[in-house]
């Protein structure tokens, strides 16, 4: 009956047969000149100086996993509670804040509602908008310091706005928008989405004003500071109504057992890990300025664990090019205001180190 040219492509959704995807880090064995141990990794902002050891520890020992997850996370999401001093019931954890963001849009869009996204920025907003039947609205960021153009935004606002999203600090630039600016787009009534994906490097939070707006929903993830980007897991802190719908359309088991271990001994561990948050805000300082010595490159400050960089003489793409051949993992972008840019996650020390004598060394030749 089918056409054996077709296959089953022709069951699959039209706008999902041309959508361009997520670009994910690369894979260190993927990398054939430089052996997997060698590989400086700077391109998806993990921490450096993984988990817990307690993690590890309480794993290897774990034998429960026959045993399905609570579907209600009620025991991790008290934990979170007192992580975060906000009330469980305003709580609720998923496989990755990925997967949060894809269920709040999820429960919010009907085909062609819109989001308003503030570009350049974190590249999974646009994809999970479109994957869920929304419309992008894309609001370019201020040219000179990637600030969140606030009277744009509530411009672009129409009967059809179901969301607003801000990243704080952004990713890739690393600035933070601040809480009057925040405030101002919450007073729209608009619900407003905070992503503090690296708040932990940043120490801002609108998480305590979900009391008084109805309409704040704040992410946040344990990849980065307490390095668990492997296990997956992230929360969200949202009305409680929220949290209830979402609790109601996630698929029930979403929080595997390893991770509800994983947090549990990592949330007992916080001098352990506050002290690589620490070094890692420390050698970001310093990091910032090794780079600024480098000519050929512009600054920017960051708040989170990576730093930003315009590239004024060469190719950001060949940068990466060379780096990744001397095994330094790191990323480039050519978007809309980042175009020429690279990012460089913040490392251990000596990752520092072979960072800035590859760049001389590329440097001195361009
Ligand atoms: C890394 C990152 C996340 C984390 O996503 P997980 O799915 O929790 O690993 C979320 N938002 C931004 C902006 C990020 O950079």
């Amino acid at each position: 009956m089918s056409s054996p040219d077709k296959g089953i492509e022709k069951f699959i959704r039209s706008d999902l047969i041309t959508l361009g995807g997520y670009s994910t880090h690369k894979s260190p064995d993927t990398l054939k000149s430089v052996p997997a141990e060698k590989i400086v990794k700077l391109d998806a902002n993990e921490n450096p100086y993984g988990c817990s050891p307690k993690v590890q520890k309480a794993l290897s020992g774990y034998n429960r996993y026959n045993i399905y997850p609570d579907a209600g996370q009620n025991k991790l999401r008290k934990q979170l509670q007192t992580y975060t001093g906000i009330d469980a019931a305003n709580i609720i954890a998923a496989n990755g804040s990925g997967e949060l963001l894809n269920d709040i849009l999820y429960l919010l869009l009907e085909p062609g509602d819109e989001v308003i996204n503030c570009i350049p920025t974190f590249d999974l907003y646009r994809l999970r908008t479109l994957i869920n039947r929304g419309k992008l609205v894309n609001v370019l960021r201020n040219a000179d310091d990637f600030s969140v153009n606030v009277s744009a935004v509530t411009t672009a606002i129409t009967p059809k706005t179901k969301l607003i999203i801000l990243t704080n600090p952004n990713n890739p630039t690393g600035n933070v928008i601040s809480v009057g600016d925040i405030k101002e787009l919450l007073d729209t009534g608009i619900p407003v989405l905070v992503d503090e994906a690296y708040y932990e490097f940043c120490g801002e939070t609108v998480a305590p004003l979900i009391d008084k707006y109805h309409n704040l929903m704040v992410l946040r993830t344990l990849s980065k500071w307490a390095g668990l980007a492997g296990l997956r897991v992230g929360y969200g802190i949202l009305p409680s109504q929220m949290v209830n719908y979402l609790l109601k359309i996630k698929l029930p088991y979403n929080v595997n057992v390893a991770v509800q271990v994983a947090v549990e001994e990592s949330l007992k561990d916080m001098d352990y890990l506050q002290r690589n948050v620490k070094a890692i805000i420390a050698e970001r300082e310093r990091m910032t300025g090794e780079l600024n010595k480098l000519q050929f490159l512009k600054v920017y400050p960051s708040r989170a664990n990576f730093i930003f960089c315009a590239v004024l003489k060469g190719e950001a793409k060949q940068i990466q090019q060379e780096l990744q051949d001397r095994g330094i993992l790191v990323r480039y972008f050519d978007q809309l205001l980042v175009k020429n840019g690279i990012r460089f996650s913040v490392g251990k020390p000596e990752h520092t180190d072979s960072l800035i004598k590859a760049l001389r060394e590329i440097g001195n030749k361009t």
